[in-house]
């Protein structure tokens, strides 16, 4: 799976311009997600009843519906075709002030929906240096573990997204990323070898076009979350066959 974030960009024409880009090619055998804004998720439709992209949305609204002014519910973007939903992004923890716990109720709002769910989880650069990223990355995960089911982690996608690496063009090297996934995946598989065989984990941060292959060839990396680079249809097309 290649999954684009848009974070906060694009408008109206910029987004026609990259699914007209984007619309004589078909990736083969990949799942190429694009997590647009709000906005712009209904101009998608075409090209999702096409098959030619999943869709997904940037973040959800905990609560179900009502007065909760400026937020978007998991139904909402459900209904504009969303598969996919990300949640616990680590600007969304850092700057929105998310926590695991908050992270978990809106997992089960958006699973309850019938979205699938991109959890993002990574540590911060100080944390690397004092040897603490993998007890952050299994505490972002732990709650997910204990409390969600079988068939919820059917629903599940897992992106390791060391913040460091967000946005800086620094991305982790290739033997970093696959150190993390194996770490991931033994985490995945304490709780249950089938959900650790069959759960995707997505590498992002700063993911480009020339770092793709060798990262996506590491035996634990299913694939990538990419921000800035997505924006660009002919980069981003770069990196998905990457
Ligand atoms: C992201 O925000 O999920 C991301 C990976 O961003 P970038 O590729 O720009 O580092």
């Amino acid at each position: 799976m290649i999954a684009g974030n848009w974070k906060m960009n694009a408008s109206i024409s910029s987004t026609g311009e990259w699914l007209a880009a984007m619309a004589d090619t078909a990736v083969a055998g990949r799942d190429v997600l694009v997590c647009p804004p709000f906005p712009y998720l209904g101009q998608f439709q075409e090209a999702v009843a096409a098959g030619r992209l999943l869709l997904g949305a940037q973040n959800c609204a905990l609560e179900e519906s009502g007065a909760f002014t400026g937020e978007v519910s998991a139904a909402m973007v459900r209904d504009l075709g969303c598969e996919y939903v990300i949640l616990g992004h680590s600007e969304r923890r850092a700057l929105f002030g998310e926590t695991d716990e908050l992270v978990l109720a809106k997992m089960r709002r958006a699973l309850a929906c019938g979205l699938k769910v991109i959890l993002c989880v990574g540590e911060t650069l100080e944390q690397r240096q004092s040897g603490a990223a993998e007890s952050v990355v299994a505490a972002q995960l732990q709650l997910a573990l204990e409390q969600l089911s079988d068939d919820d982690w059917c629903q599940l996608v897992v992106a390791y997204e060391p913040v460091w690496a967000i946005g800086t063009g620094e991305t982790a090297t290739p033997e970093q990323a696959q150190s993390m996934h194996a770490f991931i995946r033994g985490q995945l598989a304490a709780r249950s070898e089938q959900i650790a065989e069959q759960t995707r984990v997505l590498y992002g941060g700063s993911v480009n076009s020339a770092t793709a292959a060798e990262l996506f060839s590491q035996q634990d990396i299913d694939g990538g979350l990419v921000g800035g680079a997505s924006l660009d249809a002919e980069h981003f097309l770069k990196i998905c066959t990457a």
